[in-house]
């Protein structure tokens, strides 16, 4: 357990933090930093919220800033073009990784997946009310297989009926095979 000590004898003593043994008004029984006062736990949720709200911040510029971003980029790589090529050149790999990224974003950025997933599931939904018979949206390269792993995106997605799901194990083993070869 922490020792009590007031924070005039922290200071005193030139330590950066002190215990006081009473609870927070959050109620926390935490440590306290000598210079603000403040409690440490309390410190650590603010600062997690202020990561959150930032992270968000950032996400929504650059979504509203897409065109302004792209410009952007642009000149620096045009003012710094002799500097890049020579990165390039010393780190392909990790150049070859840090585009694969950016265009990944880039892709998630500029479509808009949600509205477009939203309409297969709309689609299974007016199916199974029209036809009686139960739909469902469906992953055309599963995303749990066991050779294989698709992906959450809308081009992976179908609606169907949903016995027809048994049969789909082998359809998908064929197109595996003849990828293979
Ligand atoms: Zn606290």
């Amino acid at each position: 357990m922490n020792k009590i000590i007031t924070r005039a004898e922290a200071k005193a003593q030139g330590l950066k933090r002190y215990y006081t043994g009473k609870k927070c008004k959050r109620g926390h029984l935490s440590e306290r930093r000598t210079q603000q006062a403040d409690c440490i736990a309390c410190r650590d949720i603010l600062d997690k919220q202020y990561k959150i709200d930032k992270a968000d911040k950032i996400k929504k510029y650059r979504i509203d800033n897409v065109e302004k971003i792209k410009i952007g980029k642009k000149k620096y790589r045009h003012r710094h073009a002799e500097k890049i090529k020579e990165y390039q050149k010393n780190n392909r790999a990790q150049f070859n990784l840090h585009r694969s990224n950016c265009e990944l974003r880039e892709r998630n950025l500029n479509k808009n997946w949600n509205d477009q997933m939203l309409r297969y599931y709309e689609e299974s939904t007016q199916l199974t009310k029209e036809t009686g018979i139960k739909h469902h949206v469906d992953h055309i390269v599963p995303i749990n297989g066991e050779n294989v792993s698709g992906l959450h995106v809308p081009w992976n997605l179908q609606v169907i009926p949903a016995f027809n799901n048994i049969s789909k194990g082998n359809k998908l083993l064929e197109t595996i095979i003849i990828y293979d070869k």
